[in-house]
């Protein structure tokens, strides 16, 4: 984690990583350094440790399990799979896995590419869930061999399988592919994407770019789940699908949500990021064609326009610099909007210094003081109650406070405004009780001359924090 800090004191901080540490690695050998972390799936934070992931056959390394003898043949040795392959854990384990990570408030991703690998998930996570819901979205990851009488149980479970943007279809034209190693018969059950939605109405399938192991250009991965086809790297040559995932394409919509709206709902971030919708985090990418009007091949001609973080344009792309015009501000925070509703009424005064019962690391707590109310402020990282406190450095006559709501969800919250000309103020000199959301804009009269300020939140569905407060002086 230290070696994210340089990216957040460079002011970075853009991408939002959220980390899954090994319960085993790649090689099947458990580790037990993930036991230090906490799990956190806040979207809010740039970087979370989210939870764990659990592998439950080879791939990266040695072979993933099938349910067929790999076929003892000069290119299979070359493949380095022979017999089943290598499955690293029974039942049973995945089902202590699961119970543990669920007692630590986490999701467990289960690695699992062969069929035998993917029965043995299943069933561990039907064990570890022990006839309950899956409240915490444990998923498997990969699903490449599917066979067809498990397509049902992701559903009855409640598990979303997330699977491969691109196919490897290069390596099957090469005769390095999984044709080479599997029973000609089993081959249909590669990539069955719309048969494992039809034996699943509703169930949420997703996607994984798995980069470095698949491909990093968003609109080759759209064109890849659609047509099955596939742009080598290094040649630019195009592969066309095999014959045997004839009809396993999806439709572009349906492409669509599963980059998006079911990604966020794999990663347990539905609820901030996927779609857009008021309250939600405003991620977005402006991109110069519209996929749903386009059809196969064409789907790789789109391009990047810009980029806003937190809804702020942070990138143009050449020649598309009027976003940036636009929008006004290529700066990661932007300003308080301007308009005649939104307008701060008075003298802000300088705040001297800030502190507060609890500090998220990930988090300037400066910049809830920055009198920029959109570029994040201060989380406390933990529920009600705690507190933040100004130092104004000097007395002052002080009219009102405005601040700025950073809770999701919305709800019920309880605050008291505390003031005085000593730190930890006990006068409690305002209080405010209702229903407020994420972004909304708080006003507070107070009618005192103080030095500190505390804002103490009593109550709150959500982690305490603040986007922005001001501090209006009786000028
Ligand atoms: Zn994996």
């Amino acid at each position: 984690m230290a070696g994210f800090d340089p990216f957040e004191l460079a002011d970075l901080e853009v991408l939002r990583m959220h980390f899954y540490l090994g319960y085993n690695n790649s090689c099947g050998e458990l580790n037990d350094y993930w036991r230090e972390f906490e799990f956190n799936r806040s979207a809010e934070l740039r970087i979370a440790i989210a939870s764990v992931k659990l592998f439950t056959d080879g791939g990266l390394c040695n072979a993933p399990a099938v349910s067929w003898e790999h076929p003892g043949t000069p290119i299979a040795a070359e493949l380095q799979v022979s017999g089943t392959g290598d499955l690293y854990v029974t039942v049973a384990e995945v089902a202590a896995a699961v119970a543990d990570v669920e007692s630590r408030d986490g999701l467990t991703v289960i690695h699992a590419i062969g069929d035998a690998a993917i029965l043995v998930a299943l069933d561990g996570l039907e064990a570890g869930l022990a006839g309950g819901p899956n409240v915490n979205g444990h998923r498997i990851d990969h699903n490449v061999v599917v066979a067809p009488d498990l397509y049902s149980r992701y559903g009855e479970i409640g598990i979303t399988p997330v699977v491969w943007g691109n196919f490897s279809s290069c390596r099957e034209l090469d005769g390095r592919g999984w044709a080479a190693i599997m029973p000609a018969d089993k081959l249909p059950w590669l990539r069955a994407t719309p048969d494992l939605m039809a034996a699943n109405p509703g169930l949420r399938v997703s996607f994984h770019s798995d980069v470095p192991s698949g491909w990093l250009d968003m609109f080759e991965q759209l064109w890849g789940i659609v047509t099955l086809r596939q742009r080598e790297e290094e040649t630019g040559r195009i592969c066309e699908a095999p014959s045997w995932l004839e009809g396993h394409g999806v439709p572009v919509s349906t492409a669509l949500e599963m980059m998006t709206v079911n990604a966020a709902h794999a990663m347990d971030l539905e609820r901030d990021i996927g779609s857009i919708e008021v309250g939600k985090i405003a991620d977005v990418i402006v991109i110069s064609q519209n996929p749903l009007d386009q059809a196969g091949d064409e789907l790789l001609d789109n391009s990047v326009e810009a980029t806003l973080i937190d809804g702020a344009v942070v990138y143009c792309s050449p020649g598309n610099e009027r976003w940036c015009d636009e929008v006004g501000s290529s700066d990661l925070g932007g300003e308080l909007p301007a308009t005649e509703e939104t307008e701060v009424q008075g003298e802000a005064v300088p705040i001297v210094s800030v502190r507060a019962s609890r500090v998220d690391p990930n988090f300037a707590i400066e910049r809830v003081a920055d009198g920029v109310s959109d570029s994040g402020g201060w989380v406390s990282g933990s529920g009600a109650p705690q507190w933040i406190e100004l130092d104004l450095g000097a007395e002052v006559d002080v009219e009102r406070l405005v601040l700025w709501v950073d809770q999701d969800p919305g709800g019920f919250t309880d605050h008291r405004v505390l003031g005085g000309l000593e730190p930890d103020p006990t006068d409690e000199l305002a209080r405010l009780s209702g229903d407020t959301d994420w972004g909304q804009r708080l006003e507070v009269e107070i009618g005192r001359t103080v030095r500190y300020l505390r804002v103490e939140t009593v109550a709150s569905p959500s982690w305490v924090a603040w986007l922005e407060i001001l501090v209006i002086s009786a000028e």
